[in-house]
């Protein structure tokens, strides 16, 4: 029986813990979710300004990189498609003339007819004499005709011919009055170059990925640069002449936040976990509590309430004044006659029998509603309260107790018989005094000192 109530209240624990942690659990998530609603809305905040940042920083870049093949497009056309001043301007337009985009351009190339013919510097460019543009540059027939329009024209990353990555920015230039294109300009941009250039390196410290990418005629995207996939991209568009650009950075938090998230759910869970068992014990100590306080409240031997009951629920210690009120108390003390003596023949174990016998039979004479009580007192001595009797009443209780305590009859030793004196006070007969339970007591023991002292096995009432 124990075992199973045991395991009742073990399954009963497990479930109280698993509600408690429930609540706890969700109520923080929620608490949590805001939280990192909060820190997914700042970082894209915070991306965003980064991401249009650097994209201005790119478009001012690649404005002055087109001025660049502007300038050399003019030059021509100021030469009458003669580049006599190639050899005084290439130089400048391949130094540039911001201080950030110094280096970063390769080489500079006129390519009549889209075949380039000059080159500067021409040392390790070589190779690029004799070379079609407009087979290199404009496979397709749209960029083929972009740049019959005057279109600047960006080919996708190419090897160039002295090593690393390059891209190139031509325009197709046509000489005023004429109608056929004169040919090509262009410069070879070093991508790398481009890349500490624009400061794309930035986004690594961010532990973010990057791509910028170019729209070709058809309206696809080519990538120029990239630090790998980018995952949940957050982009900005912006435009340099006819070629629209896109600067995409990945969406996803970065590791910190990630870590920081990890560490707050984490969190949550423990706390959840310690919050909920220290509900779910609060109850179960409560409720040792109270087995604690019924312990103390109850005599082990014979099912009595003890006098610490007394004091606790039903009298004031100090002053001995009842503390519920309206009941008008009745009080009586019973003694088991020569119980030292039974104690000593029969043993303390049939001693304990009889005062349980006598017990139960104190409880049988009680009347819960009326507030009614018994109490051991101590060693062989009751006390019995009665709330609202006559005295009539409590001497027929009384006397009735006295009767059924001569009855009494153990089954393992028939002969033993036991009586008990009684010396019992109604409230009407305290006279003067007050009916407290200090004097009433008082009273009650006088009368059982007489009720010993007549000889015993009775009952003292007046
Ligand atoms: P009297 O008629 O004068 O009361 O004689 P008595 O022998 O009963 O004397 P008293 O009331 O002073 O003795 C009480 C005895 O009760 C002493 C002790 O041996 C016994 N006693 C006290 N508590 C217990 C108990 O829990 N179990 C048992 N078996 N005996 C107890
Ligand atoms: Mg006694």
């Amino acid at each position: 029986m124990q075992a199973e109530r045991r395991r009742a209240e073990k399954r009963a624990h497990r479930r109280r813990l698993f509600a408690y942690f429930a609540a706890v659990f969700i109520f923080f998530m929620l608490i949590a979710a805001v939280l990192v609603a909060g820190v997914v809305n700042n970082q894209r905040t915070h991306k965003m300004y980064l991401l249009e940042s650097k994209a201005n920083d790119i478009q001012d870049k690649l404005d002055m990189l087109i001025a660049r093949v502007h300038v050399m497009a003019f030059m021509l056309m100021a030469d009458d498609g003669e580049p006599e001043s190639f050899d005084e301007l290439a130089p400048l337009v391949l130094e540039g003339w911001d201080a950030d985009s110094k280096d970063m351009v390769r080489n500079v190339a006129l390519a009549p007819e889209g075949v380039v013919q000059y080159v500067y510097p021409l040392e390790g460019n070589e190779p690029l004499l004799g070379y079609s543009l407009w087979e290199a540059a404009a496979p397709d027939p749209e960029t083929v005709e972009a740049l019959r329009k005057g279109y600047v024209n960006i080919t996708p990353p190419i090897d160039l011919v002295q090593g690393g990555r390059g891209m190139n920015i031509s325009l197709p230039v046509t000489m005023p009055g004429e109608e056929n294109s004169w040919g090509i300009v262009a410069i070879v941009v070093d991508t790398e170059k481009l890349i500490g250039a624009f400061s794309l390196r930035d986004f690594v410290t961010h532990q973010v990925e990057y791509s910028l990418d170019y729209e070709d005629m058809d309206g696809t995207y080519t990538t120029l640069v990239s630090s790998g996939p980018v995952e949940h991209p957050v982009s900005w568009d912006f435009q340099t002449e006819n070629i629209r650009w896109r600067l995409s950075i990945s969406g996803t938090l970065d590791a910190a936040s990630t870590f920081s998230i990890v560490l707050l759910l984490l969190g949550i869970l423990v706390l959840s976990l310690l919050l909920a068992s220290n509900f779910a014990n609060r109850k179960q100590r409560k409720q040792m509590g109270e087995m604690f306080r019924e312990l103390a409240n109850t005599d082990s031997v014979t099912g009595c309430n003890t006098r610490h009951f007394v004091y606790e629920k039903l009298v004031d210690k100090e002053s001995g004044k009842w503390r519920i009120g309206g009941l008008n108390y009745s009080l009586a003390i019973l003694d088991v006659d020569k119980f030292k003596d039974v104690n000593d023949t029969y043993g303390h174990e049939v001693g304990d029998q009889l005062l349980q016998q006598i017990a139960a039979i104190l409880m049988r004479s009680l009347a819960k509603n009326k507030g009614d009580c018994a109490i051991r007192f101590g060693g062989d001595e009751f006390v019995l309260l009665f709330g609202d009797r006559s005295e009539d009443q409590l001497r027929d209780i009384l006397q009735h107790v006295l009767q059924r305590v001569r009855e009494i009859r153990l089954d393992s030793m028939p002969d033993i018989r036991v009586a008990v004196s009684i010396g019992g006070v109604h409230p009407s007969q305290m006279g003067d005094q007050e009916a407290n339970y200090k004097n009433m007591l008082r009273v009650a023991d006088d009368r059982l000192y007489q009720a010993k002292e007549a000889g015993r096995n009775r009952c003292v009432v007046q």
